[in-house]
């Protein structure tokens, strides 16, 4: 079926300019910070790609269910750098206590629980 072929060609180009975009932007992370530590990196690029999705999702370009699933994905990501980074900084003497909150990015207070500037609770229930 023609109609059919054509249908999937178009899924995959609305595919490709959703996610162009996004590869660009983890590619240009990439580059930007190449003397970055890894998990600082995964930590940048996660929190960028929730906002890449934010902005996404303002554009009508993803529903509610896509985004809810892909921040959560992106906020995983973001808070298990964080975790491991916070490992590497106790292993260094724990010198490193400072964080960034996962929802918007803004830098936390020492052990804070929840972000000062839009209220994400950081810590979850286990810890
Ligand atoms: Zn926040």
């Amino acid at each position: 079926m023609v109609s059919t072929v054509l249908i999937w060609i178009g899924v995959a180009v609305a595919a490709l300019y959703v996610g162009w975009p996004l590869l660009q932007a983890r590619r240009g992370a990439e580059t930007d910070d190449s003397d970055a530590l890894p998990l600082e990196r995964q930590k940048r690029e996660a929190l960028a790609a929730s906002k890449e999705a934010e902005f996404d999702r303002a554009m009508g370009k993803l529903s509610d269910e896509d985004f809810a699933q892909i921040t959560r994905r992106y906020r995983d990501q973001a808070l298990a750098a964080m975790a491991a980074l916070d490992k590497a900084g106790a292993a260094h003497g724990g010198a490193s206590k400072l964080a960034f909150c996962p929802q918007c990015g803004t830098q936390l207070a020492a052990r804070a629980n929840f972000c000062g500037s839009c209220g994400h609770a950081l810590r979850p229930k286990a810890a």
